[in-house]
């Protein structure tokens, strides 16, 4: 049994892992820079270990360090949070190979999924639907990318593989723009991924982004917890994510997660994990494996009553799942939004001294973060402090309750992105229903 966790990550995600960690009455070991040291999330841990400077290549990806970590605390596991190292495989394998139980897939998993082409080529393989394209990398035989491209239809998308984070993306709309995309998103891929491989595929005008939760064992079991919305959008990063997907069917659910649950099985998933879906006119297809917990998974937790961190980690400890598909059931429905350290009309990031920090409360609310009243926000890293979740008996509740949590909440002294929230969350179009990928950002353009 695991007894001893080290976290590998900081700020609120940090905070949830040692949270579900001393739940199951583990130890935690918190890792941290010198820029997090005064942290009372760090404080809070029963052993902390400073693992480098600010800087998160010489701190929170510095691989040594945090194994070194481990060694020195006497610890068990690594959870790796999300972000950081969380979907690196070279990481997951040295940590197999100190000793150390990864809190995650196999490292074969996520080197298979980190790889876009490879994923999707699985993915096709197990019977999943993906979006039409180059089927495998573009080569540089120019009449071939051509006649691709001609195929797929105009607009199409050119996506580098080892792509991430809402990077490494670029849309084509006429064949004149082709060749040069092809070059621009390739020089940019391997100056951002140290891999210039790209592959093309038919850019989806009006999707929505809907995603599956999944959990599996290493015995064979696996379940889905049903969808998320994340269709909330800016620069491909979501704003904010909603359980379940307004408009997807008891039976859309059904199918598309039993999908899922086959792909785990074919593919020896084993952990946390989600299957992210472009969702349009009713069809779902693939584009990416998320292969560790994610930002948004609050509002799963809220919905069906199971707390997805504590499941990772008896995964991880050789538990067998102890749900059964037929034991999820989803009631309610559940929102989430990111609270960005950033200003909400230019976006740029907004670190520094929090002179005063309110924390909403009230029924369905719940807050995940790390900060409080004096905390300096770091400007060496992401600029989320928090999560703020509401859930209610319907969609219509949810909002509502988050509406006035984010009227409650103070945040002085630094800005944020809380007015851009309140301005959703009034919007007579996203209360009506779900909007696709691209409504955030036309909202923000009028
Ligand atoms: P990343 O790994 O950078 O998150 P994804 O493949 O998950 O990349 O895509 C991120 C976002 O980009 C999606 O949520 C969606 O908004 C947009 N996107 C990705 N592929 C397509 C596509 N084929 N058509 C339209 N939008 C896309």
């Amino acid at each position: 049994m695991i007894d001893k966790v080290v976290i590998a990550n900081r700020g609120e995600i940090a905070l949830r892992v040692q949270r579900a960690c001393r739940t199951l009455g583990i130890k935690t070991v918190a890792l941290h820079s010198e820029a997090d040291r005064d942290a009372k999330y760090v404080r809070l841990a029963d052993e902390s270990v400073c693992i480098g400077p600010a800087a998160a290549a010489k701190s929170y990806l510095n691989i040594p360090a945090v194994i070194s970590a481990a060694e020195v605390t006497d610890a068990v596991a690594i959870h790796p949070g999300y972000g950081f190292l969380s979907e690196n495989a070279d990481f997951a394998e040295r940590v197999e190979q100190s000793g150390f139980i990864f809190i995650g897939p196999r490292p074969e998993t996520i080197r298979l999924m980190g790889d876009k082409i490879s994923a999707i080529r699985a993915m096709k393989e197990a019977g999943v639907p993906c979006v039409p394209g180059s089927d495998g990398p573009l080569d540089h035989d120019e009449t071939r990318t051509l006649a691709i491209a001609r195929d797929i239809g105009y607009p199409v998308l050119i996506k580098a593989t080892g792509g991430g984070g809402g990077k490494g993306m670029r849309v084509v709309h006429s064949e004149g723009a082709l060749l040069s995309s092809v070059a621009l998103t390739r020089a940019e891929a391997k100056a951002a991924f140290n891999n210039d491989v790209v592959y093309m595929e038919k850019y989806l005008e009006k999707p929505r982004h809907v995603e599956f939760q999944v959990l599996a064992d290493e015995h064979g079991h696996a379940i889905h917890l049903g969808e998320r919305d994340c269709s909330l959008q800016r620069r491909h990063q979501k704003v904010i994510e909603e359980c379940p997907a307004p408009g997807v069917s008891g039976e859309m659910r059904e199918r598309m997660g039993a999908v899922c649950v086959e792909a785990c099985r074919r593919i020896g998933y084993r952990g946390a994990g989600t299957f992210e879906f472009l969702y349009e006119n009713g069809r779902f297809y693939f584009i990416e494996m998320n292969t560790r917990i994610q930002v948004e998974h609050p509002v799963t937790e809220l919905v069906t009553g199971i707390d997805l961190v504590q499941q990772q980690i008896l995964i991880a400890s050789g538990e067998p799942l102890r749900y059964r598909q037929e034991d999820i059931v989803m009631r309610g429905h559940a929102m989430e939004c990111r609270i960005n350290a950033e200003d909400p009309t230019n976006f740029m990031p907004s670190p520094g001294r929090i002179t005063q920090y309110h924390q909403p409360g009230g029924p369905g609310i719940r807050v995940d973060s790390h900060v409080y009243n004096n905390y300096v926000v770091p400007p060496h890293y992401d600029s989320m402090i928090g999560k703020v979740v509401a859930y209610g008996d319907n969609r219509g509740v949810a909002m509502a309750r988050l509406r006035i949590a984010l009227s409650e909440m103070v945040v002085d002294g630094i800005k944020t992105n809380i007015p851009l929230h309140h301005l959703l969350l009034n919007d007579a179009l996203f209360q009506a229903g779900p909007v696709d990928i691209h409504y955030l950002e036309e909202r923000l353009k009028a």
